[in-house]
């Protein structure tokens, strides 16, 4: 049986350790997602859902516990590995799509590849592909700021998948724009992840959203629970 794609074993994180106004986001974290399986994240602000969705994708590291991805302990392992590890295996998407304003959607899910070795011929067919899968292969020439908030979400997606990774973070991804509009978008969000079959942890505030996914979780007082 091949290892889980995530697994997280008795994290802990604090922060402003030692001082009067220490705060413990994480006590004890144990989660394993398996493959292809997608995995609901529901708390309130101030939770620790980025802080621990930072973690498992290598952004910032524990006090205690144990990263793994795809079965590899990353404990202890240079910054250069770490950065080759994110880039390759992991993709993010935020509540805001932070794409580069001065390329088009099409050359924002290319560049990326570019930079992993993917020759430019590969990577524009690629990135045609994941823009059709999310419905937005019509403005592949725009700049983001020419498209609509779901659009730019749509497109934020493909570029997060765009080298295939084997595993989603996502941290409130549908959180800015209106009901209507976020519930097509993250429909074009589990169309690309159940189309490559890969893994993901999405964090939403949505309780509807989030039972569409294979399993719900909720952080209460810095512990993982069901939710
Ligand atoms: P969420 O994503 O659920 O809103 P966060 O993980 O961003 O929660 O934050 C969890 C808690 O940790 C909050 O109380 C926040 O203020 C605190 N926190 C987050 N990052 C830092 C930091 N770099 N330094 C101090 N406190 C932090």
């Amino acid at each position: 049986m091949s290892s889980p794609t995530l697994e997280l074993s008795s994290i802990a994180k604090a922060y402003n350790k030692g001082k009067e106004n220490e705060v413990t986001v994480l006590r004890d974290i144990d989660l394993s997602v398996e493959l292809g399986e997608v995995v609901a994240l529901v708390a309130p602000s101030g939770a620790g859902k980025s802080t621990l969705l930072h973690i498992a994708g290598l952004l910032d590291s524990p006090d205690t516990g144990q990263v793994k991805i795809a079965g590899q302990d990353m404990t202890g392992l240079s910054d250069r590995k770490r950065t080759a590890i994110r880039r390759e295996d992991v993709g993010f998407v935020y509540q805001f799509h932070h794409l580069l304003p001065e390329f088009t959607a099409l050359e924002n899910i290319v560049l990326p590849q570019l930079a992993n070795g993917i020759s430019s011929v590969a990577a524009t067919e690629r990135a045609e592909d994941l823009l059709t899968t999310v419905g937005v292969a019509h403005r592949a020439d725009h700049r983001p700021a020419a498209l609509s908030g779901g659009e730019q979400q749509r497109v934020a997606f493909c570029r997060a998948l765009a080298n295939a990774p084997r595993l989603l973070l996502a941290d409130e991804p549908t959180g800015n724009l209106d009901p209507g509009t976020s519930d097509q978008v993250f429909g074009a969000l589990m169309e690309l992840v159940r189309g490559t079959g890969m893994s993901a942890v999405i964090a939403t505030h949505n309780l509807e959203l989030a039972s569409r996914m294979d399993r719900q979780l909720r952080l209460d007082g810095g512990r993982l629970l069901a939710l």
